[in-house]
């Protein structure tokens, strides 16, 4: 069935002035599934007016009705995960078990935002002078932007939309127009669960969109994800349009093992999130280093786990689906033709997929390489794509300086059984989310979701309290009330803790 993604504005579809159009894809057959609307600068205009008529009635709209609006679109996620699942595995391609892990995490937020009434308490002090009392109120900052990468098209607009909305923002999504429909369909189920038209609106487009949200006057607020350059853009232009951003951004993950780790779950560990998602996770484990004599087992050990993994179409029994696009497919090819003539020793050739389904989707099977360096390419560049590189060192300290040397500092993991090996690394480890026997250490979401160095650009993570904080601007009020008891007189001292105010 072909279709056509519009935009969702002003609680409805909007068909668009953009001329420009691109097919939506289904990455495991090629094919293409619809069309999708690309947003010009008058519907850029259209979706900041809608949210912003919308803002300031949501953000006095009172906290138990907001919250019961939220608790409502959760009951409604819960009960139909299943549609969203199938939406993304259709667009994305990875595989649907999968899919309803990531619609399960997105839900997380959605729960924890639901405690909205608790998490935006300010402080009161009373008596901070004589008869002057002082309180701290978060207030909502307006409309905000949310601009989402294609891994995720479910999970990573809901790291911040439920915070937004709690807190009384109204949002304008950008989803990525490699994935643009499960956008829509949570634009439906928020009018379902009865937010206010116009709170929520879905823009589809490209970069055009991009910058016009950055530029936008109207827009207080954006929270990015997708790729290092683009996040380092968007920080820029979006802060010097003198917005508030958060721009998460690209990674590479890794995992050491040490010589006493437990051979069998580290590598398991490894193959789950090394080649989960076709290796298309931020979190996703794209370098393994061993420590110690520990790297032929262990090379061994991913071997025979890779040669069971079933590659094919997401929405059948498959353990892997395909990558996002035919440009990602060939990307990784080159890559991987890059490590053979680097030096590097492949140890299993992704390019000679099997794969359960169309031989017109983009395939890339689960790549290995063994003795990568890092003056390689394979290893100083973020592939995307599932292809693991080991890297062999002799020492716990050259492990750890391997890590810090990367540009990236998104996740990181430690494989061993010595819980003061582990309590060092993660102390010393110049990364921003650390698994200890976990591979994949997304923070719950009553934590926060952030990297260091060039994996985040600004000073806030995404969820937990950061969320709020981002989401909210601070203000402190001191209040005087005069006793009826009190004289009256003027005193042009500066003021002190005295009955006339504060120190
Ligand atoms: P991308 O950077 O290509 O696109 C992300 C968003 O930016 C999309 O909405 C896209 O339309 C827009 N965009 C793309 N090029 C642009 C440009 N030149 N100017 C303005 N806007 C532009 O990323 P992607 O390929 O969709 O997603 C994969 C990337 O996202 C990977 O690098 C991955 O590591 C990263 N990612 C990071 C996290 C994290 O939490 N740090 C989470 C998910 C994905």
């Amino acid at each position: 069935m072909s279709l056509t993604a519009m935009h969702w504005i002003d609680g409805a579809l909007y068909e668009g002035h953009g001329t420009r159009e691109m097919p939506i894809l289904n990455p495991a057959s090629g094919t293409s599934t619809g069309q999708l609307c690309l947003a010009d600068g008058a519907d850029v205009d259209a979706a900041v007016a809608s949210a912003a008529a919308a803002f300031p009635a949501w953000r006095d709209t009172s906290l138990a009705r907001r919250t019961s609006v939220l608790f409502a679109f959760r009951e409604l996620l819960n009960e139909r995960k299943g549609q969203l699942a199938e939406i993304i595995t259709r667009e994305h391609g990875k595989v649907l078990s999968d899919a309803m892990g990531e619609v399960a995490r997105g839900q997380e937020v959605v729960e924890f935002a639901c405690g909205a009434p608790h998490l935006l308490k300010g402080s009161f002090t009373a008596n901070a002078s004589t008869r002057v009392d002082a309180q701290s109120i978060r207030q909502p900052v307006g409309p905000v932007a949310i601009i989402a990468p294609f891994n995720f098209p479910a999970m990573v607009p809901m790291w911040f939309f439920p915070l937004a909305l709690a807190a009384g923002n109204s949002v304008i999504l950008k989803p990525s127009e490699k994935a643009p429909s499960a956008s829509l369909w949570m634009a439906e189920l928020w009018k379902e669960a009865a937010l206010p038209d116009g709170v929520f609106n879905v823009l589809q487009g490209d970069r055009v969109a991009v910058d016009g949200l950055l530029d936008h006057p109207s827009v207080r607020a954006v929270s990015f994800v997708g790729s290092t350059p683009v996040a380092r853009y968007v920080y820029e232009r979006g802060t010097a349009a003198g917005k508030r951003v958060q721009a998460l951004g690209g990674a590479k993950n890794h995992m050491v093992v040490l010589p006493d780790a437990d051979i069998e779950s580290a590598a398991d560990a490894a193959v789950g999130a090394g080649f989960g998602s076709a290796g298309q996770r931020c979190m996703a484990i794209s370098v393994v280093v061993t420590v110690g004599d520990v790297a032929d087992e262990f090379v061994g050990k991913l071997k025979e786990r890779m040669a069971r993994l079933v590659i094919g179409d997401g929405m059948s029994d498959s353990d892997m689906g395909p990558v996002i696009s035919a440009e990602s497919r060939d990307r990784a090819v080159s890559y991987i033709g890059a490590g053979v003539a680097q030096g590097a020793s492949l140890e299993v050739d992704g390019r000679d997929v099997s794969p359960k389904g169309d031989a017109d989707g983009y395939w890339v099977g689960p790549t290995l390489f063994d003795h990568v360096t890092p003056e390689m390419t394979i290893y100083q560049d973020e592939i995307f794509a599932p292809v693991l590189a080991v890297v062999r060192v002799s020492t716990y300290e050259e492990a750890v300086k391997i890590v810090n040397d990367n540009p990236y500092g998104n996740g990181v993991a430690i494989f061993t059984k010595n819980g003061g090996a582990a309590r060092r690394f993660q102390t010393e480890i110049e990364v921003g989310m650390v698994g200890v026997n976990v591979p994949i250490p997304v923070p719950m979401a009553y934590y926060s979701f952030g990297g260091w160095k060039a994996s985040l650009f600004g000073d806030t993570h995404a969820h937990g309290m950061d969320g709020i904080h981002f989401f909210t601007r601070q203000k402190t009020v001191t209040t005087r009330w005069l006793d009826p008891s009190e004289q009256h007189g003027v005193d042009l001292g500066f003021p002190a803790d005295t009955v006339t105010g504060v120190a």
